[in-house]
């Protein structure tokens, strides 16, 4: 049998923001696939653009990838450390005439443009610079003029067989001879990325739609070096609810993994709600861990129209997380969102496992757990049950108090629930809940004992006593 290639994918990330979701989302079914296939996940820096990238942002990336848990097997490579390794292949492409220097200034390529348009043509580069020479043009680069290396297109179709798209055309005539580089140290996008993909034997190439129209001139670069054309798959666009392209913002969110999870989202919620941005199980089940998502993933079921970014959904799979993490890993988390005085607290992970079943994001614990740490200020009127008054409750602490104080082990429970189902439910249990609590809201009162413990659960008893007594 002939060997198969071993699958190398890649995330390429510009460091230019903070890592989007759709580029969180690329990166996951990257990551699938190459998981899936016993694959190579290989993270690359495109940073070419020293204006706009930024450390800053790199590291970001790197956070929020290993946050989200995509461990990459290879990089980051730094397309900035490469520098040499371009200049090699434009060198190449020049000296084999598919690349060319250009000297046409801004007001050359105006002029080019509106005569383009008056003659009802569809304005591309003219090619004005074609017919330069290499030593002529070389000359001029000598007395110090400007030029940039374009690309000599050739014009034919291509066909390219995209694994989501299907048979996708393109015409390269539309293109004009596009800009590989600035200069030979100023490599820019389609040309670098064709070289990396090239050197780093990526064997497909998984990205958002919005790269599509950069295809044709990847592969026209491709053959020009006579490298091997990569499988594409190009994944839907994430769209807004309003079905615009999915900006910088969503409802209160900003786009980024940065911001899900300062929000109080957990990684493996984002991760299931971005599986599902364009990728159908096709069945009923939609939790899917990393683990799961790896052995079902298929690209037979990625869609081609676009994903709508629904925040119901990403709320859903967040709650859904809370209820089902372990509880230390969950305590984890949440330790970021409250003061230190919860996160140090004995009470911390009872609490938790208390409030998770109620709570969204893990933003939501202080004020719901607020509660266990410090009981809230509230007037007495509170603890009278609906159809009783505040005399009445207080008599029914009073005797809970004395099954409070005498119930050391596991009886504390029962004999309440014994008294209170003579007196009446409500009757006993809203004034005690209310005492433990200081809320209309709050857990039951025994699960709040079972987090502040029996002694502080009598000086709250015994503080609603005295608020009556006053
Ligand atoms: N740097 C490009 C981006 O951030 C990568 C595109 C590609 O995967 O080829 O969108
Ligand atoms: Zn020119």
């Amino acid at each position: 049998m002939a060997d198969k290639k071993k699958v190398r994918v890649r995330i390429a990330p510009s460091p230019t923001g903070l890592l989007h979701v759709g580029t969180a989302r690329t990166a996951l079914f990257n990551y699938l696939f190459a998981k899936k296939n016993n694959g190579d996940f290989i993270l690359r820096i495109e940073d070419t653009d020293k204006e706009r990238s930024e450390k800053k942002y790199e590291e970001d990336i790197v956070e929020s990838l290993k946050w989200l848990g995509l461990a990459w097997d290879e990089g980051p490579v730094r397309q900035s450390e490469r520098t040499e390794v371009y200049k090699k292949y434009l060198e190449k492409l020049l000296e084999g005439g598919h690349a060319y220097w250009c000297f046409c200034t801004k007001d050359d390529l105006e002029a080019q443009r509106e005569s383009q348009m008056t003659n009802g043509h569809a304005p591309k580069y003219s090619g004005h610079c074609r017919e330069v020479s290499l030593d002529e043009a070389e000359k001029r680069l000598g007395s110090g003029k400007d030029a940039v290396l374009r690309f000599k297109v050739q014009e034919k179709e291509i066909l390219v067989k995209d694994v989501v798209r299907g048979k996708v055309q393109f015409d390269t005539s539309l293109l004009g001879d596009f800009v590989i580089a600035k200069s030979f140290d100023e490599p820019l996008y389609n040309f670098a990325a064709v070289i990396d993909d090239h050197e780093m034997n990526i064997t497909h190439v998984i990205r958002g739609e919005d790269h599509l129209a950069n295809t044709p001139k990847q592969i026209l670069i491709q053959e020009a070096l006579g490298f091997d054309r990569s499988e594409y798959a190009h994944l839907p666009l994430i769209l807004a609810p309003d079905k615009s392209k999915l900006s910088k913002r969503v409802g209160d969110l900003d786009a980024t993994i940065q911001s899900l999870k300062k929000h109080g989202y957990m990684p493996e919620a984002v991760l299931n709600f971005l599986l599902l941005l364009g990728w159908n199980p096709g069945d009923e089940k939609e939790a899917f861990s990393l683990e799961e998502s790896v052995k079902k993933f298929d690209f037979k079921k990625v869609q081609k129209g676009g994903a709508i970014f629904n925040e119901e959904k990403l709320n859903w799979f967040n709650s859904h997380y809370i209820r089902e993490a372990d509880i230390g890993r969950l305590a984890n988390m949440a330790k970021e969102f409250v003061p230190k005085e919860f996160a140090d607290s004995s009470m911390f992970e009872k609490a938790l496992e208390i409030e998770r079943e109620r709570m969204k994001w893990l933003t939501d614990f202080e004020e719901l757990a607020g509660l266990f740490f410090k009981l809230p200020d509230y007037p007495a009127s509170k603890l009278k049950w609906k159809t009783s008054d505040v005399k009445t409750a207080g008599k029914h602490l009073e005797k809970v108090l004395g099954i409070m104080e005498e119930s050391l082990g596991n009886g504390l429970e029962g004999r309440v629930m014994e008294y209170a189902d003579a007196e009446g439910r409500g009757d006993v249990l809203w004034p005690l809940r209310v005492a433990l609590s200081g809320q209309e809201k709050s857990p039951g009162p025994f699960e709040i004992i079972e987090v502040i413990g029996r002694e502080e659960a009598i000086g709250r008893v015994k503080e609603a006593i005295k608020k009556i007594s006053k």
